[in-house]
This record gives C-alpha cells, structure tokens and sequence, in this order.
C-alpha cells in the first residue's frame, strides 16, 4: 500500500506544484497587466498640456507631469520628490523664472506662500517665457495638495487687447470733449434717432432748464416739450405743436447756416448738417456783435450813398438858382443828342439870355441882380411841361431849356411860353431901353431829322446860339427859331 500513498503523494506534491506555478503564473500576469495600466496612466498623465503636480500635507512633491517640468525649464532636473514647495518657488525666483517677481523677489515669494497656504482664486501667473498659466490649487482630503495650471495665453493677450481697445476709445471720447468743449460756439450731436448724445457746457447754457434731462438721451423733439412744459419757451410765438411741425422736416434736410434773433436780444447763427451715421451736428454761435457791427456798417453805407449822391447833387447844381449847372447839361445834352441820332428824334435846344442886365446890376445893385436871377429860373421852371425837358443855367444870367422828343414848332412854343411867363411876371428894369420890365430874349435850335441828321450836339448849340444872336439883333425881348 505504501506505493499508493507514494502515488498520492506524489500526485499530490505534482498537483500542489502545478497549482503553485498556476497561480504564479496568474500573479504574474495580474502584476504585468498592473504594470501596463501604471504605465498608461503615467502617458496619459504626462500627455495632459495642463501642468500637474501634488504636493504632500508636509508641503513636498510627490509626484508631477511632464508639463509642470516644461513650465519650469532649466530647473527641471532639480525636481525631485521630497523637494519643498517653498524652496522650489525660492529657486525659480532666482533663476528669473518668474518676471513678475524680478525686483521685488522677497515680497513676491512672501505674497505666493501666502495664497498657496490659503488657496482661493485662481492666479495668473507669467512664466519666463512670456506665456501666461491659471495656477488652481486645491488641498485634498488627506491634507495635501494638488495644484494644476492651464496655458491661459490667447485669452490673456484677447483681454489686454481688449483693454487696449477701450482705452483707446476712452481716450478718443475725452478727446472729442475737450475739443467740443473748447469750441466757442454751443455744440449739439444727435444720433439716427434724433436722441441727443452729445453738448457742450454752451449750448446747456442755452437751454438750462432742462439740462439735467441730457444724459438720459431725450430725443430733440421730447427735449423740445420738456423745456416748453417748464416755461424755457414762454416766449415762442406759435405752439410748440406748430413748432416742432416746422422744426423737424427741417432738421432732415438742414439747409444753409441761418442767423436767428433770440428774445433775449441776442442773435445766433445756426450751422445744421447731417452725420454719416443719420444724426444731426448743431452748432450755435454767438454773433450779437458781429450782427450789431454789419447794422453800423448798412446804416453807415446808407449815409456815405445819400452823402454821395447829395454831393453829386450839388456838383451837377447851379448854386444860385437851384436848377441844373452846366456839368450836368454837357452830359444830358450828349446823352440826348445820341440817343435822337440812334432813333433819328427831334431834339429841341432854348437859348435864354436876360436882355440888357448889365444895366439891371448897374441900377438895381448885384445882390438884387441875384435874386432876380433867381426869379428868371423860377419862372422858366414853371415853364416845363414834361419830366424830361432839363432846365439849365448856362452861364451869367443865360439859361438853356433842353427839349428831348421835341420838334421845331413845339420848341418855339414853348419859347413863347417862356417869354409870355416873364412879360406877365411884370419884374420891373427902370434902366431898360425897351420898357419898363426885365425881358428875354430866346433862340430856339432844333436838330434835323431825316437826310440832314447827321450834325454833332454843338452844332445844335451853334444853332440856337445863332438865333438868340439874331433875336437880340433883331430888337431883343422876343424868340427867334433857327433857320435850318
Ligand atoms: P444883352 O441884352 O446884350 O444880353 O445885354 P446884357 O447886359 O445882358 O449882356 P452882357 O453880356 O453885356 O452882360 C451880362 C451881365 O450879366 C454882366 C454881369 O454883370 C451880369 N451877370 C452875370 N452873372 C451874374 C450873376 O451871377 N449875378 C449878377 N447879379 N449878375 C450877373
Ligand atoms: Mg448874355
Ligand atoms: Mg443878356
């Protein structure tokens, strides 16, 4: 029997060895899938871009990735578990691996520690390389800490930008304020929606009771009605439905600036103008002065034009008598002569001359040869007939009638006229030859119309000088026509 326990034995021993070297096998197998898993883990842990690291309760490494070693650069070899969190921060400073720290090292790691001890926000942090990490700590349940940060830079270079950006616009708003600040001129800007967005501390002035009412925005039709329901238009002649009824088109399509009299007395010019955006510039200055000088200056002009004309007047005036001097019959006598040439018009001349007033001075004295000279002109005057006929002293006590449209005939009655005027005025000459009053002689010329018009204006005065010649050879005190 002993062979079967040997065979029991043995089958057993062979049974123990072979279950022994199963399991084996099977730890084996277990250890080496537990390996391969670690070693997994360990890629996938080293693959992360996020920088890993965990810290014990007694603040050393314990483990971190590949990435924490990447962020801290030539300090990489140095890390090792065991090292403290304080004596690696310490040695990245002195390294310069921490920019925001430069200058400053001894507050900075004083500042780190405290926040790593107490964690709460997450902290920006720039590396040496320039790039930007949020550095999250947290601690574990069992004290210690993990601690993970996240390349944060595109974000933090959007934000600067972005802060750049409203900078810039800041700046560009402070700008326009101050220049519209110091314009001298009130300034307004409304938006495409008519809503007020800008003024200046002038045109608040302007309109002081509802200027608190300009940062809300109000449209300029609303300011319009606020400021007449609190009696900033009291003196508006029309209401302010009217008003605005006529205001508004015209805000649409302002036209050219207009000066505009205020009830205050003041006068403003408003310039109008549309912005690209579809809002409205309004801009009102002050031209009080300005309208006040151009009033002098019109009213001035106004003088200086009546002075003229008074003085060209005077120029073309006899002084004695009133009518006409001898200037202003040289020019009327050329216009007259030309214009009967070009229409081929009868132009009549009379050539008055006072008979025998030498005498008349030598009796009745020069200050009344004056005064009767006076008289002759009066008398001659009451003599026209027509707007146009131009009364002239010639010369001493000659005078000249000019007859525009007037023919031979027409002229001599008129002469006649003349001479019938002063027999009636019965203006006495005690030393006349020829009666007891003072008489005229009078020559009448008249221009040839048809083949024999083609004279100058002298030879018209050649013409009625002749017949006065004649007239005063002839006897005196009556009228003698040329004999053309
Ligand atoms: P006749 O009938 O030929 O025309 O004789 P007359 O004396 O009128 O003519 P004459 O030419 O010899 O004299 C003109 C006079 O008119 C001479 C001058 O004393 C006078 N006389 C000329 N101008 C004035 C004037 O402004 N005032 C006065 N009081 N006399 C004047
Ligand atoms: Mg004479
Ligand atoms: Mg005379």
């Amino acid at each position: 029997m002993e062979w079967v326990w040997a065979v029991i034995a043995s089958a057993t021993a062979t049974g123990l060895a072979l279950a022994l070297w199963r399991s084996r096998v099977q730890l084996e197998k277990v250890q080496a899938v537990a390996a391969a898993d670690a070693e997994r883990q360990r890629e996938i842990f080293d693959g992360l871009d996020i920088g890993l690291v965990v810290y014990d309760a007694s603040d050393r490494l314990v483990v971190w990735n590949h990435d924490f070693e990447l962020l801290y650069g030539a300090l990489a070899p140095r890390l090792k578990v065991g090292l403290r969190f304080e004596d690696l921060l310490r040695a990245a400073v002195s390294d310069g691996e921490v920019p925001a720290a430069i200058g400053r090292e001894e507050a900075w790691i004083a500042e780190r520690m405290a926040s790593h001890r107490r964690p709460q926000q997450p902290l920006p942090r720039q590396m040496a390389n320039g790039r930007w990490r949020r550095i999250v700590e947290r601690f574990l349940p069992d004290g210690s800490m993990l601690s993970y940060s996240v390349d944060v830079t595109e974000m933090v270079l959007q934000e600067q930008a972005l802060q750049a950006a409203q900078r810039e616009a800041h700046l560009a708003v402070t700008r326009l304020e101050d220049a519209i600040e110091a314009l001298p001129a009130a300034f307004e800007l409304y938006d495409a929606e008519d809503r007020v967005q800008m003024s200046n501390a002038r045109m608040r002035e302007l309109h002081p009771l509802v200027s608190h009412l300009l940062p809300g925005r109000p449209t300029f039709e609303a300011l319009v009605r606020a400021n007449a329901a609190l009696g900033g238009l009291s003196a508006m002649s029309v209401s302010v439905d009217e008003w605005l009824a006529d205001r508004l088109p015209q805000r649409r399509n302002p036209g050219a600036p207009r000066v505009v009299n205020l009830n205050d007395g003041t006068w403003v010019r408003i310039h109008e103008r549309r912005t690209r955006e579809g809002g409205l510039v309004g801009i009102r200055m002050d031209v009080t002065e300005l309208v006040k000088r151009e009033h002098e200056l019109s009213a001035l002009n106004a003088e200086l034009d009546a002075a003229n004309r008074r003085l060209s007047e005077l120029s073309e005036t006899d002084a004695l008598t009133g009518i006409a001097n001898r200037r202003l019959f040289d020019r009327r006598l050329h216009e007259e002569w030309s214009r009967a040439q070009r229409h081929d018009l009868p132009l009549t001349l009379l050539l008055i001359d006072v008979d025998h007033f030498k005498r008349y001075n030598d009796r009745h004295g020069h200050v009344a040869g004056d005064a009767c000279l006076r008289r002759v002109a009066d008398l001659l005057r009451a003599c026209a007939r027509r707007p146009d006929e131009l009364l002239v002293r010639y010369g001493g006590e000659e005078f000249v009638v000019l007859l525009p449209h007037t023919g031979a005939a027409e002229g001599r009655a008129q002469a006649e006229r003349c001479l019938a005027a002063m027999d009636a005025a019965d203006i006495p000459h005690e030393d006349s030859p020829l009666g007891p009053n003072l008489t005229l002689s009078i020559g009448v010329g008249t221009r040839p119309t048809g083949p024999h018009g083609e004279e100058d204006a002298l030879a018209l005065l050649r013409r009625a000088d002749a017949a006065l010649y004649r007239a005063k050879h002839e006897g005196r005190h009556r009228v003698v026509s040329d004999s053309a």
